[in-house]
């Protein structure tokens, strides 16, 4: 445009787009399913003793019911639904890990992990082609963002180079 020019990480920032839409949804409601294939989770022992009862309730509020199942493991009996579509038992690990090791429950944190984790997934990558009405749609979705600078983890969707700026790298500064 006038002032400069921008790029745009279309993952970002449908990755943006994305996780302002689930955060809507998410505050309805979680719908929940069994898992596809037999989960089960084992941890060492250590790990066993920090996922207290506190956490796996936390856990059960974003959608994720598990069941003891001995020797340090637990049998994952319920998953959110969107997770159907993904890598289940990478998320489910993942998400333990993160909870495993704070040393208290954070729901919030759980839940905007969650949120981001759908929006990552469910989002364009990086070197996917997109045409110049889609190139448009996403920045208008974009632009209709209440946060639209940065993706939920906290990368930028944009950057942007003042005319200035690009005078300065061509080095037309002054003359
Ligand atoms: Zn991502
Ligand atoms: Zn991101």
């Amino acid at each position: 445009n006038e002032g400069g020019f921008v790029l745009v990480d279309q993952h970002a920032a449908q990755e943006r787009i994305n996780y302002e839409k689930f955060q809507r949804i998410f505050n309805e409601e979680i719908k929940t399913t069994m898992p596809l294939i037999p989960l089960v989770i084992t941890l060492s022992p250590s790990d066993y003793m920090l996922l207290t009862k506190d956490k796996i309730n936390a856990l059960e509020k974003i959608g994720l019911l598990l069941e003891e199942f001995g020797n340090n493991s637990y049998k994952v009996i319920q998953i959110p639904s969107w997770l159907t579509e993904y890598n289940e038992k990478e998320y489910i690990d993942d998400l333990i890990n993160q909870i495993i090791h704070k040393d208290y429950v954070d729901i919030a944190f759980l839940r905007k992990h969650t949120i981001a984790t759908m929006s990552c997934k469910a989002s364009l990558k990086a070197h996917d082609y997109l045409n110049l009405s889609e190139m448009q749609f996403l920045l208008d979705n974009l632009y209709n963002c209440e946060n639209p600078s940065c993706c939920p983890h906290g990368r930028p969707t944009i950057i942007s180079f003042s005319k200035y700026q690009l005078e300065k790298l061509f080095k037309r500064t002054g003359v």
